[in-house]
């Protein structure tokens, strides 16, 4: 009979080689604050609920009232019976914010990225994409049969000589994340597009860390550099800033409709459930109602930033609220990572393979949440460890 030995041994070389991670269980919902199941509590910096919003009343009271008025679950695809009202509405309101002419949901940003990347691009196309894109872009890619090229982390002269070299094809599509999740730096939007103005190319950009972050009102990174109509595909998150779950993609009418008719991940998957789609709606209008929030949100990131940097941490690349504290090997960065957890403060390692091997880090996110003695007493378990490991 067969049997798991095949599977137990590749666990055994991932403990091996120092890469193995368990996942930590807590006992209460995304909060600034949060307990470890049987442990302590611990700020938490990790989490990407930028504002709040998996806790704010108004997305509660609007989940609750949708799940009374429709029920749990919306019972099929979006194409046989899945297209709830509120579903509808919810697109309507997602293209009005981003003042596009239309939007498509998704069940998350990861199959958004898989379900448009799978429809635009054909085997007689070229996609040119930034080497620190995220995992569901590179995955979407693979999913299709057209040509792919990688330019250097935002190296304009790379990615002009490759538009430079692809002119025969099809389509030319430049994909790049609007914020990098692991740097926390800024995608140059307006270099990308006028080059690809310059040489006939598609712009895509996926704002999961932007959206409700970077722009007016967190209208993501277009809105942010006064991009509007010069980006084609604008693909946003509904898992982080937003508070729920879900992604989705901003661009023209067509567009939708090809989506619709041949994004995979749309066709073969049930849609959100009515109070998801309940939240996000509740939450595009508090984004436009309480601006106060991404105004504290930066405030907050900015502050906390130059206090690290202030100590001598090295931050990286940083300028939105990813901070990064690079710290090296993995095994010294996880360890850091540990040593905190015990004094109080949750900051995720990150190593190879995500990055670089000597650029193991600790990644922080700071969020609306966090008060100014939050932030302090981070600041001071930062720097009371980042002695011990000769950091700072
Ligand atoms: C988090 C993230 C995603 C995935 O979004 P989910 O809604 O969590 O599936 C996609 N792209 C980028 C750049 C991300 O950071």
């Amino acid at each position: 009979m067969a049997d798991f030995r095949h599977i137990e041994e590749q666990l055994r070389e991932l403990k091996e080689a120092g890469r193995y991670r368990p996942m930590t269980v807590w006992k209460d919902g995304s909060d600034a604050w949060m307990t470890v199941e049987g442990g302590k509590r611990a700020l938490q910096m990790s989490s990407n609920n930028y504002l709040g919003f998996t806790h704010h009343p108004k997305l509660k009271a609007a989940a609750i009232a949708a799940t009374e008025k429709y029920g749990v679950g919306s019972g099929s695809v979006r194409t046989i019976t899945g297209t709830l009202s509120i579903h509808d509405e919810l697109e309507w309101k997602l293209a009005a914010f981003k003042g596009t002419e239309a939007a498509l949901v998704f069940q998350s940003g990861f199959t958004t990225n898989q379900g448009v990347l799978g429809t635009i691009l054909g085997p007689d196309d070229v996609v040119i994409s930034d080497e620190l894109n995220h995992a569901s872009i590179i995955d979407g890619i693979r999913l299709t049969k057209a040509s792919r090229r990688i330019f250097a982390h935002k190296d304009m002269n790379q990615l002009e000589a490759v538009l430079k070299e692809c002119g025969s094809y099809r389509q030319r599509v430049v994909v790049t994340d609007g914020v990098f999740s692991m740097d926390g730096d800024i995608a140059p939007l307006p270099a990308i597009v006028e080059l690809a103005e310059k040489y006939d190319a598609l712009v895509y950009v996926d704002d999961a860390h932007a959206s409700g972050v970077l722009g007016k009102h967190g209208k993501g990174s277009t809105d942010h550099f006064g991009l509007h109509g010069r980006v084609h595909f604008q693909i946003g998150t509904l898992s982080k800033a937003v508070g729920a779950v879900g992604g989705y993609v901003a661009t023209a009418r067509a567009a939708k409709e090809l989506m619709i008719n041949s994004a995979r991940s749309f066709l073969f998957s049930t849609s959100l459930p009515p109070s998801v789609a309940a939240s996000c709606i509740a939450a595009l209008e508090v984004l436009q109602e309480e601006p106060e929030l991404t105004e504290r949100l930066w405030r907050n990131a900015d502050g906390f930033r130059r206090r690290l940097q202030a100590l001598g941490f090295d931050t990286g690349e940083s300028e939105t609220p990813i901070i990064p504290i690079i710290v090296g090997q993995p095994e010294r960065a996880l360890a850091f990572s540990k040593r905190l957890l015990e004094e109080g403060v949750c900051a995720q390692g990150i190593v190879y393979p995500t990055v670089a091997m000597d650029k193991g880090r600790v990644r922080l996110i700071v969020t609306a949440q966090h008060s100014e003695a939050d932030l302090r007493f981070a600041a001071d378990v930062l720097e009371n460890v980042g002695k011990e490991f000769g950091l700072v």
